[in-house]
């Protein structure tokens, strides 16, 4: 069994290489730590190897931590689902929250800001894969959305989050990458700079497609029991 800081040396020659290959500049890539269901002791371990984004898809838990740590200089992401109701919180406590799939949940998070604190980073949530189940904005409701988003105080729009469904082919894994920036491209709008895309099992994939934060949890902490 390797331990975190063989693990996140992978990881990141892994993040290295897949860059070297599309030939995209060194550190147009951001390794983001998915510590979901992880304890903050993990999230100070890999803190101490240097690493400074992590991100969170519980809210309760991801406060309990952010308390225990509040002594580190982290980056917080919110990465998972948003119930209207849990907006304040969300607003306060993060940097960056990656799951907005509707005007509602935006206009929230705008006008629960902090207002001394720099506005909220936020990508649009987009389901490309097509199913019913998923949470996420169509590709075809997108431009309407991210028109609407990037008028409101208290937030920064800054690109797009795609959770595919698992392929292991490496074409397939790809595919619905590639059909996501380019949509993002037409859009034309140069402060749409952020492609949240990639986990463990699709982190070249997504590299070669744009991504500019990967989103890694397992290949970094070991299987969620
Ligand atoms: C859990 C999760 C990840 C990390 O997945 P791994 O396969 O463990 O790397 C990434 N993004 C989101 C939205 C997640 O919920």
């Amino acid at each position: 069994m390797e331990n975190v800081a063989e693990r996140f040396q992978h990881i990141r020659s892994q993040i290295r290489h897949a860059i070297g290959i599309a030939g995209r500049p060194r550190d147009s890539v951001q390794l983001l730590a998915v510590s979901k269901t992880k304890p903050a002791t993990d999230i100070a371990a890999l803190y101490r190897l240097g690493q400074r984004h992590f991100a969170e898809n519980y809210l309760q838990e991801a406060l309990a931590k952010q308390q225990h740590l509040a002594a580190f200089n982290i980056t917080w992401h919110f990465i998972g689902p948003i119930q209207s109701n849990k907006t304040k919180p969300i607003a306060g406590h993060f940097d960056w929250v990656h799951s907005v799939d509707r005007l509602k949940i935006a206009q929230r998070l705008g006008e629960q800001r902090p207002a001394h604190l720099p506005p909220l980073n936020i990508c649009l949530q987009v389901n490309i894969s097509g199913e019913a189940s998923k949470s996420g904005v169509s590709l075809d409701e997108l431009p309407e959305l991210v028109q609407a988003v990037r008028a409101l105080p208290g937030l920064r729009l800054r690109g797009v989050m795609a959770i595919p469904e698992p392929e292991t082919s490496y074409p397939k894994q790809r595919q619905p990458y590639r059909q996501l920036y380019q949509a993002v491209g037409q859009l034309n709008d140069p402060t749409l700079d952020s492609f949240s895309f990639g986990m463990s099992g699709d982190l070249k994939a997504a590299i070669m497609e744009g991504a500019t934060m990967v989103r890694i949890g397992t290949a970094l902490f070991g299987e969620r029991l």
